[in-house]
């Protein structure tokens, strides 16, 4: 692969971010995705290409308001960069494939949905359950674009779909029973996203992105926990760790199941 192509992936992921970030401040308001243009929620001047170059016009601007001064937050230029680099990391994976166009846009909604949840501590429904349809209706498809690689054991469209029915019963199923063991432990949020991740990543992708999940949000949970200051109730929502999670399973599902298996 060319390095060429990998700076062309970050690109456009960053532009991809940049979008997520309008998605992240609009959709939990109730607010349009398209209008107003972008704009200062500060002082309202409507902004110039110049100004919303992805991750380089935050670092220009030196994350101040050309117009106003007013802080630009931090994590637009982050969610940017971040989303660029999974981006690279997903061609990486997939090469230049229809599968990493497939790969591409999950990724971009799992940042949307994990952005969200950190700073609202909601997974929106009206993400999750259009997404879901989404999936749905893409099973059949996934061998046909090239996702199912071997960590699938996919070999059709009825397979495909049958695994991703699996994957979704398997990741609603499993939160709903925390939820109801634990209740306030999970929230219903959690269990819809558990179980649009087991309709896009199928059983095995979905086994793999709760492991990732549990495995770095219990490293995430004892850190916070020794860190903790007296009397401050630490609260972590679930969903980011659920998102990074499939984030694994999608870039690294088939090398972590041929270790796994000790092949
Ligand atoms: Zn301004």
């Amino acid at each position: 692969m060319q390095p060429l192509a990998f700076v062309f992936a970050f690109m456009i992921g960053t532009s991809v971010g940049s979008f997520v970030n309008v998605v992240a401040d609009r959709l939990p308001a109730g607010g349009s995705l398209v209008r107003p243009g972008s704009h200062c929620p500060a002082c309202q001047t409507h902004l110039r290409t110049i100004d919303l170059v992805p991750v380089l016009s935050w670092l220009w601007l030196r994350g101040r308001c050309r117009t106003c001064a007013a802080a630009i937050p931090g994590r637009l230029p982050l969610v940017e960069a971040g989303t660029g680099l999974l981006f690279a990391l997903a061609l990486a994976s997939y090469g230049l494939s229809a599968a990493f166009a497939a790969a591409a846009v999950i990724l971009g909604l799992l940042v949307a949905i994990a952005i969200i949840d950190i700073e609202h501590g909601l997974i929106l429904d009206k993400i999750v359950l259009p997404a879901s349809v989404a999936a749905l209706l893409m099973a059949p498809l996934w061998p046909l674009v090239g996702v199912g690689r071997e960590f699938y054991v996919l070999s059709g469209p009825l397979e495909s779909l049958l695994s991703s029915l699996a994957g979704g019963a398997a990741g609603f199923g499993f939160f709903l029973a925390i939820a109801l063991v634990r209740p306030g432990g999970m929230g219903g949020g959690d269990v819809k996203l558990a179980g649009l991740l087991g309709l896009l990543l199928g059983l095995a992708g979905v086994i793999i992105a709760v492991w990732a999940a549990v495995v770095v949000g219990g490293v995430v949970a004892a850190a916070l926990l020794l860190l903790r200051k007296r009397g401050r109730r630490s609260e972590m929502p679930f969903g980011p760790f659920l998102a990074g999670g499939a984030a694994v399973a999608l870039l690294a599902g088939a090398e972590i199941q041929s270790w796994y298996l000790g092949t």
